[in-house]
């Protein structure tokens, strides 16, 4: 099967030589052809070019893209989108003046979720949540990460797990899933952290691996949750079964955390609202890409990630959307990549290298994602006809996305 596009008005994120992200001064530069055609064979990209060279093939299938802009597929790599009801009680009570710590007094938060997740059935929490997967796909999403958390039982935590390998196995798209038992310590662990953490590393972790469920580990390292030491615990527990870490961290503190991660070679360090110069120094020279949530930052107004200061000092950025139902109900990337150049400062350039390449290599696939090169997934999005792709930062809220295709097929 070939699909050849013609007249593309923007080819871009055109990378002949793979390359596994893009750091620094780097990031402000967006390889694009203009007046291309892009040729899809079965799943993968076959070839591409500029107009002039377009081959005089009789493909099965040809769509002339004037005046269309042509793109990657979003790479979302930080999501928990299988999750049982919603928050949306919380979201109200918040607009009423309670505090984060008051409605986690109440009952609310992670426990929440936790809670409803705990008394959903598998088939229910499947179901909702190939609902998301559906919708952010159609948002131009080819690859996203997917954690558990909401369980914080054995129980739970495998019944996330497993609903997160059935999503992968019927949905095109390409799903990674990383195993979140330690999100929060469940009520009857409040004063004995070292039991809820035992039941991670003696019973979950065990179980996990047997049953192949989990590519990565991670851990909500915050003040009030888990500490240094207790992730550091974790991550030396993952890495025996082989889960590399990629760790919530700096969200709404700095405790030296990121050290701790990059020392354990995470693959990435995710939110950094707060980031000290030292978290700075840590992570240069790094395998560790730093990830930018900067819808949760909008959704409870808490500061935005520091992107011109890290990029100045040399560092890669990833954006993801941290799609979850308690602050950032949204899986929509192209809200991100506004997001991030609206408020972070971040040019179209840098936000598309850190929604794409930079966003597949912080879940381990920019070897197959992420860019527009021969071999890789033919996992692309086709804009409405655009004056330029500036335009899918500038105009924010409008749906500039005509087809999405996901490993050669539009969706
Ligand atoms: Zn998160």
């Amino acid at each position: 099967m070939q699909t050849l596009i013609i007249n593309i008005k923007e080819l871009l994120q055109v990378r002949d030589n793979p390359i596994d992200k893009v750091s620094g001064a780097e990031m402000a530069i967006l390889p694009k052809i203009d007046n291309a055609f892009l040729l899809i064979e079965d799943n993968l990209i076959a070839d591409f070019g500029s107009m002039a060279n377009c081959p005089t093939i009789k493909a099965d299938q040809t769509i002339d893209a004037t005046g269309k802009t042509v793109l990657p597929t979003w790479c979302d790599s930080h999501t928990h989108i299988v999750y049982a009801g919603n928050r949306i009680q919380e979201f109200v009570d918040r607009i009423n003046g309670l505090s984060y710590e008051e409605i986690a007094n109440r009952g609310g938060g992670i426990l929440n979720s936790a809670k409803k997740l705990n008394e959903t059935n598998e088939e229910d929490i499947y179901n909702q949540s190939k609902v998301r997967l559906e919708e952010i796909m159609q948002q131009g999403t080819g690859a996203v990460e997917i954690k558990s958390g909401y369980g914080l039982t054995v129980d739970g935590e495998l019944k996330m797990l497993r609903v997160i390998r059935k999503l992968a196995a019927n949905y095109p798209i390409k799903i990674k899933a990383t195993f979140l038992g330690a999100h929060a310590f469940p009520t009857e662990y409040k004063e004995n952290h070292a039991a809820y953490i035992d039941l991670i590393i003696n019973e979950m972790l065990p179980k996990i691996s047997e049953g192949k469920l989990a590519d990565y580990i991670d851990t909500f390292l915050e003040t009030g949750y888990f500490s240094v030491q207790e992730t550091e615990k974790i991550m030396e527990a993952g890495k025996k079964y082989g889960l590399i870490p990629k760790i919530h961290v700096n969200q709404f503190t700095a405790i030296n955390g990121i050290k701790a991660c990059v020392k354990y070679e995470a693959l990435s360090v995710d939110h950094l609202e707060i980031v000290t110069d030292e978290d700075i120094e840590d992570l240069k020279g790094s395998k560790t890409m730093p990830v930018a949530l900067p819808s949760c930052s909008y959704f409870i107004s808490i500061p935005y990630t520091p992107a011109r200061k890290m990029m100045a000092a040399g560092l890669p950025l990833a954006l993801a959307t941290d799609y979850n139902p308690g602050t950032t109900p949204s899986g929509n990337m192209n809200f991100v990549v506004a997001t991030a150049c609206i408020k972070m400062k971040m040019t179209p350039e840098e936000a598309i290298n850190a929604a794409t390449i930079n966003g597949a290599y912080a879940m381990g696939i920019s070897q197959t994602h992420g860019s527009i090169t021969k071999g890789k997934s033919a996992n692309i999005i086709i804009t409405k006809p655009l004056t330029t792709y500036y335009e899918m930062a500038y105009s924010f809220t409008s749906n500039l996305i005509e087809t999405v295709f996901i490993e050669g097929k539009a969706i």
